[in-house]
């Protein structure tokens, strides 16, 4: 028989599956068809074993990976529970078929192996991992939002126990080859090379048999009381990390907990139940959505030039302060040497230190040697003057923000740089039209703002303006791709995309805080609602000094509509500026760590008292960035709601599980949400809370934000 996703050959009465036979797919995935051809040749296998087949080995032709995991667009194109755990049960019978065979089967794993590659393997009597860094193996479905469907959960624990199956299963987490040996998921690690070789040399050796340590284990988990406190372990830790948010985590505990212990077929149709129930779930539909934004993500779809492309190969920093260090880091991190200019030696050596305390971390973890460490801090070279400019394929500054200064500096620097070399800004506030008048070839700048802490927060906005070209704003995607981050193109306007948005985030609690409502109960709704820090919380972390002049900024740029609080400035002014000098609205100690609330703040607070409850709180918050949304959709800011939510998920932590702001207001109902501002508009003030006329058009027209 001849297949067109998977190869099967005999050779010396071995049979060999082999994935990605379909070269148009980068990596195999489990899409229908492979599915199918998969259920054949097991079945082909099973009739003819012990007589032409005495043995079998599942490999991959695929250099990245052994399989990719279940196809998501099978997944997203199921419509209703039942059909989900239909197509769960598919899978299950087929590694169930694989488990059944009365020949030995061993899977040669090379590469990514994620999800029902993961659950494929586990179906396997012996598993062979290669040593490449490549080589992953996870069950990542608690990320989508779901159970691992084909039998992962039934399977996994009796293979590494339960504490480590839980572990893998609850976080998502990959494990490389080695570690896959040491803990017991795989039984032997070879070179790449070899692993076909050893599985047919191997095929029908003994297996060796389990160690004393592992039967103690086995035995510890069976007892009752032992298996109830590793449970209510895990999902005390589960609940300390999501804040009972998730629902999957919980529905895979209670779905382990129920059916450990129970006959295959018992548990594995309460595993399908729990996959249909929860891929189906509100929740997991906004999480494959942020899985396919994020997809969409990695191409670039901008304005296409045909003039040449800078090839960046080394990178410059302009200004080694907070953002300076933590960007020249990126360049080390990723292999683009920079070269780190500022005016003032101590600051180099902050920044230096700013950098090397991202690389420590990382060795901490073991992500990385100490000798990779030394060799990626020393690319980093500081220096005081432009000797070296000349060698730069892209500058970022990244010095006081100032646009006088800035303008000053980037006519200044262009002398020393060759044509071709892109430089950028990474300003949070002033405008990248402006800025680019100060530069003989405009065409070549654009804004670049990354987040702080550079190396955890993945988005970077690219900014654009009227002279920009196609030609650098395809180089700058890609090269943020390249350095693991996700881009959008955002045009030039007051905060951009991300901290326009977050304006009425912080404005609002100012405002509530000054109407009388309790200064935790404000973040605690926030928190609730499913954000990572609360807005006092985030204003601190900024710094309430910056925050009120961003504030300023947007508010001359945008008018009444994002006017803030006087409050800010003035707890600015007494001193208090929040994370970098331990005292905002809350203190921190010398490591930076929060300490709890500054009773110091609380004499800018009114001595009135306003009760509210959570949701309403929730809503005079969360409405007026759903409404910026629109104004800046509207203003063609960014192209499309896709990319809003992109920037909130990824900039500000925006709770995922909503699916990002426009989801959200899309899945609660613009209609609703409108009436809402509008009762707004009239009880609290007409120019934050009146709906823009593209909320009103979107009503009109019953169409939705992602309609637009
Ligand atoms: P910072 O004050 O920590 O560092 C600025 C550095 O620039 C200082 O070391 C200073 O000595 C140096 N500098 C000043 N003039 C210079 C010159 N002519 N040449 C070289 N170096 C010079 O500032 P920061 O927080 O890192 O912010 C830098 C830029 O990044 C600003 O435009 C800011 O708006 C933007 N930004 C900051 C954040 C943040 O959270 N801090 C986030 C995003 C963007």
């Amino acid at each position: 028989m001849s297949y067109n996703q998977i190869s099967f050959d005999i050779e010396d009465e071995i049979a060999l599956i082999g994935f990605g036979k379909d070269t148009n797919l980068s990596m195999p995935i489990m899409n229908e068809e492979c599915l199918r051809e998969l259920r054949d040749c097991i079945e082909d296998v099973s009739k003819r074993q012990k007589s032409e087949i005495k043995g079998l080995i599942i490999h991959s032709h695929n250099d990245k990976a052994f399989m990719a995991g279940a196809d998501i667009n099978l997944i997203a194109s199921m419509t209703t529970e039942s059909e989900a755990a239909a197509g769960a049960e598919t899978g299950q019978n087929i590694f169930n078929l694989i488990e059944d065979l009365k020949i030995p089967v061993i899977a040669c794993v090379h590469g990514v192996c994620l999800g029902g590659g993961c659950e494929l393997i586990l179906s396997c009597d012996r598993i062979y991992v290669s040593d490449a860094g490549n080589t992953q193996i996870g069950l990542p479905e608690v990320q989508l939002g779901f159970i691992p469907g084909f039998g992962g959960t039934y399977r996994l624990p009796k293979r590494v126990g339960l504490p480590n199956a839980l572990d893998m299963i609850l976080s998502g987490k990959k494990i490389l080859g080695k570690k896959a040996k040491k803990m017991g998921l795989a039984n032997e690690v070879y070179p790449k090379e070899n692993l076909l070789r050893m599985a047919k040399l191997n095929m029908f050796k003994k297996d060796k048999s389990k160690s004393l340590q592992d039967n103690l284990q086995d035995f510890a988990v069976d007892n009752f009381v032992t298996r109830k406190m590793i449970f209510s372990k895990a999902r005390e830790s589960v609940m300390k990390k999501t804040k009972g948010f998730y629902q999957a985590p919980l529905k895979i505990l209670e779905v382990m907990e129920e059916g450990y212990g129970k006959g295959r077929s018992t548990y594995l149709s309460m595993e399908a139940q729990a996959f249909g129930e929860l891929c189906m779930g509100s929740q997991s539909q906004n999480l494959q959505h942020i899985f396919f934004l994020m997809d969409n993500a990695k191409k670039y779809r901008g304005p296409k030039g045909e003039g040449e492309k800078t090839v960046v190969t080394t990178g410059g920093v302009l200004g080694a302060g907070t953002m300076g260090g933590g960007i020249a880091w990126l360049f080390a991190d990723n292999g683009f040497s920079p070269i780190m200019k500022d005016i003032g030696v101590e600051a180099l050596e902050l920044g230096l230190k700013q950098a090397s305390s991202n690389f420590k971390g990382a060795v901490k973890r073991r992500k990385m040697t100490p000798f990779e460490f030394e060799k990626k801090q020393r690319s980093i070279t500081p220096t005081l003057s432009f000797d070296g400019f000349k060698n730069i394929d892209l500058l970022i500054e990244a010095i006081v923000e100032n646009m006088e200064i800035k303008k000053k500096v980037f006519a200044e620097t262009e002398n020393y740089m060759r044509d071709d070399a892109i430089i950028t800004s990474n300003t949070s506030s002033l405008s990248i039209e402006e800025m680019s008048q100060a530069l003989k070839r405009p065409e070549r700048f654009a804004g670049l703002h990354f987040f702080n802490p550079v190396h955890r927060m993945p988005l970077v906005e690219i900014i654009t303006h009227s002279k920009v070209s196609p030609e650098t704003l395809e180089v700058l995607y890609k090269w943020c791709l390249k350095v693991k981050k996700t881009p959008i193109i955002v045009k030039d306007g007051p905060g951009f995309l991300v901290n326009r948005i977050l304006m009425p985030y912080m404005n609002e609690a100012m405002f509530l805080l000054e109407e009388g409502v309790d200064f935790k109960t404000i973040e605690t709704a926030c928190t609730n609602f499913g954000m990572p820090m609360g807005p006092f919380r985030l204003m601190d972390e900024v710094g309430i000094d910056v925050g009120a002049k961003v504030a300023k900024i947007i508010y001359d740029g945008l008018g009444e509509r994002l006017k803030s609080s006087e409050l800010g400035g003035k707890i600015a002014e007494s001193g208090l500026l929040g994370k970098k000098n331990s005292k905002g609205f809350y203190t921190y100690d010398e490591a930076g760590k929060e300490s709890g609330f500054n009773e110091d703040v609380k004499k800018f607070f009114p001595s009135n008292s306003k009760s509210m409850d959570e949701t309403s709180i929730q809503m005079r918050i969360f409405l007026p960035m759903i409404n910026e949304a629109s104004f800046i959709l509207d203003e063609k800011i960014v192209d499309k709601a896709e990319t809003v939510d992109l920037g909130m998920i990824f900039g500000t932590g925006f709770p995922p599980f909503r699916g990002g702001l426009c989801k959200y207001a899309d899945n609660e109902g613009l209609e609703r949400i409108v009436n809402v501002m509008k009762d707004f508009a009239s009880s609290v003030n007409a120019d934050r809370y009146t709906p823009s006329p593209l909320l009103e058009k979107m009503i009109a027209e019953k169409i939705k934000f992602y309609d637009l």
